[in-house]
């Protein structure tokens, strides 16, 4: 596949009009255009159009049963698309919407299959970055977007990252530089009962269970044969190298990345500003401070991504367990460690 992609560069803050005018109008007319949101960058298209959401299928090279999510810019769009909705979906939308809360309901008949992986429930969000929700009320239309990076790939949070996966194979790609959250968002079953969790994110369990006491977990195992979220299945978020996972105390962490790198100049370390400088490995990337966990979570991508260009055969990572991000940060570095784990 190659296309000319157009990319522009727009202001998350003060976006361009003619910019946002261009791209709704490019989705009205069935075409791709991967944009900022303040989780991860998206790859969009007309949710109600099926040739315009195969287009980002193919331009991902995503299986046709992983579903995507339906962006909207208001609560009543999701009336105009699902049925029997519960009422804690409102309340939900109420608290947590614009932001990185994924809903899955029934869906209606206006929805192709193609936008839902076959399923008959679809997953809604309503971002809160100025570009999506401008890009989404021009269009008037629901927009179908999974992370805008090529299937299997880290999640793209920056511009440059889009450029990389995505140059030639899509109509147009905005950058906007980094995404502020830099994790995709926590994504809630309400058809199940209880609800479940499918996957954690940018808000966290314990908030959750605030306004749904019975919410449950329906991540935390590695068991692929049974996911209950189609995308479970697939392979995630892997950079070349493979990654293992290791965890204990700080202390006995670093004595065992110290020990597993010591013969290997190919390895690389996955580490946090408190251990930093205890590795002895030349190669490091310190996505941040413990005590700074957003900082942390918005790095996770990026830092894959980077030793992909210091040519590591292997990356150690820590266990980075702090507080109500560990869940959503140490479920994209399982997945990308293939849940290889060493515990010391
Ligand atoms: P991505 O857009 O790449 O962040 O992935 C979206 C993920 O949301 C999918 O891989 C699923 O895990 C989940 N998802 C989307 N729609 C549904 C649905 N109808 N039912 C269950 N999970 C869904
Ligand atoms: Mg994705």
């Amino acid at each position: 596949m190659q296309m000319k992609t157009e990319v522009y560069k727009i202001n998350p803050e003060n976006p361009d009009m003619d910019i946002i005018a261009l791209c709704a109008d490019a989705i009205k007319r069935g075409k791709t255009v991967a944009f900022p949101t303040e989780t991860v960058y998206g790859l969009g298209a007309n949710a109600l159009d099926e040739n315009a959401v195969r287009k980002i299928f193919s331009a991902k090279g995503r299986p046709n049963d992983n579903p995507l999510i339906l962006h909207v810019a208001d609560i009543l769009d999701v009336e105009k698309y699902a049925i029997d909705i519960p009422p804690i979906a409102y309340t939900l939308a109420r608290i947590f919407w614009p932001g990185p809360l994924s809903m899955v309901l029934k869906k209606n008949n206006l929805v192709p299959m193609a936008s839902t992986g076959g399923l008959h429930t679809a997953a809604f969000r309503m971002p809160s970055s100025k570009i999506a929700l401008a890009i989404i009320s021009k269009s008037g239309v629901p927009i179908a977007a999974p992370s805008a990076n090529l299937s299997g790939k880290p999640s793209p949070t920056d511009g440059a990252h889009v450029i990389e996966d995505l140059s030639g194979r899509v109509d147009i790609i905005l950058d906007a530089g980094r995404c502020r959250i830099g994790l995709e968002s926590t994504v809630a079953d309400l058809t199940s009962s209880p609800p479940v969790i499918l996957r954690p994110g940018g808000i966290s369990f314990d908030e959750l269970r605030m306004v749904v006491p019975h919410l449950m977990k329906s991540y935390d195992s590695s068991d692929s044969d049974a996911p209950r979220s189609p995308g479970m299945k697939y392979t995630h978020y892997s950079p070349d190298a493979s990654v293992i996972v290791v965890k204990g105390s700080m202390a006995s962490t670093v004595e065992k990345i110290n020990e597993l790198t010591e013969n290997n100049p190919r390895a690389g370390v996955l580490c946090s500003l408190e251990t930093v400088d205890q590795y002895r490995t030349e190669i490091k990337i310190c996505a941040g401070s413990r005590k700074n966990p957003d900082e942390i979570a918005s790095r996770i991508f990026g830092s894959l991504r980077m030793f992909n260009k210091l040519d590591v055969d292997t990356i150690y990572t820590e266990y980075f367990d702090v507080g109500p991000m560990e869940d959503a940060i140490m479920n994209r570095l399982l997945k990308a460690a293939s849940y290889e784990i060493i515990e010391t």
